[in-house]
C-alpha cells in the first residue's frame, strides 16, 4: 500500500529535521536544482503531495518541473520583464491578451440585476480589498467615507453594506478612550458654562 509519505517521497519532497526553538522537528522540504537552496515547510508527514506542491507554488517556488526552482531562481529565469515587449516572455497565446477572460471583462449591468445589487456588489469589492475583519480596521487611508466617494454611494450606504457581511469597525482602544476623555471634557465644559451663566444671570452681570 502506498501512503501519502511515500507518494510525497516518490514526488521529490524530503523528510528533513528542522530545529524550531530548539525543538526537533520533521518538516517537508525541496531542494533548489539550481542553487541548492532548500525550502521547507511545516506539515504533517502524511499531508498530500498536491498540497505540498501548492504550499511551495504559494512561496514562490516553480514545482512544474523535474526540477524545483526556488523563489530566487525561478524568477531570474522569468527575467525582468521588458517594458512594452510583454509577447517576448509570456507563453499564452496571443488570443489570450486581445480578449479578456469573462473575470476580468467589465461587465455591462445584465438586465434584471437591481442598481442596488450592483451597488452593493461594487462596495463588497472595495471592502473586501482595503478592511480588515479579523482586526476591525481599515487599510490606512481607507474608510467607510472614501469607499463611498469611489463608487458613489452616500456613507450611510458602505456602512450598511458593511455590518450585513459582519465586516465590524473596532477602534483602535487608544481612539475609544481619547473619544471617551473628550466626552468628559466638554460635560465638564458645558457644566461650568452653565454655573457661570447661572450666577452672572443671578448677580446681574452681562456676559
Ligand atoms: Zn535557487
Amino acid at each position: 500500500m502506498t501512503t501519502a509519505v511515500d507518494a510525497n517521497l516518490a514526488a521529490g519532497f524530503e523528510r528533513v529535521t528542522d530545529m524550531v526553538d530548539g525543538q526537533p522537528v520533521t518538516v517537508w522540504a525541496v531542494t533548489c536544482g539550481c542553487c541548492g537552496a532548500v525550502g521547507k515547510v511545516r506539515f504533517k508527514p502524511d499531508f498530500p503531495p498536491a498540497h505540498l506542491t501548492q504550499n511551495f507554488t504559494n512561496k514562490g517556488w516553480d514545482m512544474r518541473g523535474n526540477t524545483r526552482l526556488c523563489p530566487t531562481c525561478s524568477s531570474r529565469k522569468r527575467g525582468p520583464k521588458p517594458a512594452g515587449h510583454p509577447r517576448a516572455t509570456t507563453k499564452e497565446s496571443p488570443m489570450a491578451r486581445i480578449v479578456p477572460s469573462p473575470n476580468t471583462m467589465p461587465m455591462p449591468a445584465p438586465p434584471g440585476i437591481s442598481t442596488e445589487a450592483r451597488q452593493t456588489a461594487l462596495v463588497y469589492d472595495k471592502l473586501r480589498d482595503h478592511f480588515d475583519t479579523g482586526r476591525g480596521v481599515f487599510e490606512d487611508g481607507w474608510n467607510d467615507e472614501r469607499i463611498a466617494t469611489e463608487v458613489s454611494v452616500p456613507p450611510e450606504f458602505v456602512r450598511k453594506v458593511r455590518d450585513s457581511f459582519g465586516m465590524v469597525l473596532r477602534l483602535p482602544p487608544e481612539l475609544a478612550q481619547l473619544d471617551a476623555d473628550i466626552k468628559t471634557i466638554q460635560a465638564l465644559v458645558a457644566e461650568v458654562l452653565e454655573r457661570q451663566t447661572a450666577l452672572r444671570r443671578k448677580l446681574g452681570v452681562a456676559a
